[in-house]
């Protein structure tokens, strides 16, 4: 059975069991949220012993050298001594800036860290509710010369930080943010490559980060970004697309709309459906891929089937906190 060292403390891990469940077990308290290897709020670094390659995956090369791991996706083969938990991920304070809906129930939250963040159009940050819960925000900014940051929230029923978020932060909050993280960006490429984007509800969000960080790198190849969402609604960016794709030759925008009526600038289906039937074969393109869990994951085994290089399939699926975690009522803001 092996054995996990914190702070000079030894604590059992069963065998199959994570490194997260044990401590937890044993009254660690270690930040997580999906515990599914999404969210990465549960990395941990192992200053020594073997870390797994499951628990890994999806690190940056540099992380994966200094021995950091992902919590909830590993199950040690031999004794681990490990950095405490909050070292690794570590969080600071951000103020809002401000606060809008784009639609009835997305809202639009600008933040100003406390320390200019580095990052990559598309990836996401994890934001701390004052009492705890951790949930992952895509950023829909651009990095550059204004260090704020832009998230779009989407209210889920019962939803503990999101209804938080939506309800309680107004402009002059401050909330904890951990670094950005995530490898879901654009980067340039050495020849001309077609890239499909496709989102549903704030999927939309990291999306257009990435398609304004290709278009402004230059990409040399067609950018085709799908849209979907049950209602027109939804699609709350439809005109700002709309600008992009009548201002670039090589941006063409598609609204889908997959319940009834359906307006005539939109089409009908689900973004995912429609896209991988407009395109056939999908050998050589480049594909993003974020939103609701079921659409990622059968999107990307699709796109595989139709010649997609693994590779080449970037995809961030929301996946929800676990259950567990879900529950916790939501307390008053911090004023600033
Ligand atoms: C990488 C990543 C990026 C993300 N980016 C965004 C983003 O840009 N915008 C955005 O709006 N969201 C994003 N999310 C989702 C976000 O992190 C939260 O999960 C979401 O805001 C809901 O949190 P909540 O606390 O409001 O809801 P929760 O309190 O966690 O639960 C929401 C609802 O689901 C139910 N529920 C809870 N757990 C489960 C479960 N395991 N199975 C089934 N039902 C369950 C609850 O009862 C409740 O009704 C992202 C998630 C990930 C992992």
């Amino acid at each position: 059975m092996p054995t996990l060292t914190v702070a000079g403390t030894p604590y059992d891990c069963a065998e199959q069991e994570t490194v997260l469940d044990a401590l937890s077990r044993h009254g660690v308290a270690v930040p997580n949220s999906c515990r599914k290897g999404a969210c990465q709020s549960c990395l941990m670094r192992a200053m020594d012993g073997p870390v797994p390659t499951k628990a890994q995956a999806g690190l940056k090369e540099t992380f994966v050298h200094e021995g950091y791991f992902l919590a909830c996706q590993c199950q040690p083969d031999g004794d681990l001594t490990l950095a405490s938990p909050d070292a690794a991920s570590p969080f600071q304070q951000a103020t809002v800036v401000f606060t809008e809906p784009l639609a009835d129930t997305v809202q639009r939250v600008v933040l100003r860290p406390e320390t200019p963040l580095r990052y990559r159009a598309g990836q996401f940050v994890n934001l701390r509710r004052p009492d705890g819960p951790i949930r992952s925000y895509s950023l829909a900014s651009l990095p550059g010369s204004v260090p704020e940051l832009e998230i779009h929230v989407k209210r889920l029923p019962g939803g503990a930080v999101s209804n938080w978020i939506c309800d309680t932060l107004r402009s002059g909050d401050t909330v904890e943010i951990g670094l950005p993280t995530g490898t879901c960006f654009y980067l340039p490429a050495r020849e001309p490559q077609n890239i499909l984007l496709i989102g549903t509800g704030t999927g939309i969000a990291p999306l257009f980060g990435i398609a304004r960080d290709a278009l402004l790198a230059g990409h040399q190849g067609d950018i085709h970004l799908y849209h979907g969402s049950r209602t027109r609604e939804g699609l709350y960016l439809h005109h700002p697309l709309r600008d992009m794709h009548a201002a670039h030759g090589n941006f063409h925008y598609h609204p889908c709309v997959s319940g009834r009526d359906v307006p005539d600038d939109c089409i009908a289906g689900r973004a995912n459906d429609i896209a991988l039937e407009d395109f056939g074969d999908l050998s050589g393109w480049r594909l993003f891929l974020c939103g609701l869990p079921d659409m990622v994951h059968a999107t990307r085994k699709q796109a595989y089937l139709q010649g997609a290089r693994l590779a080449d399939i970037h995809a961030d699926a929301f996946e929800l906190a676990a259950r567990d975690d879900a529950s916790v009522k939501a307390p008053a803001a911090v004023s600033g």
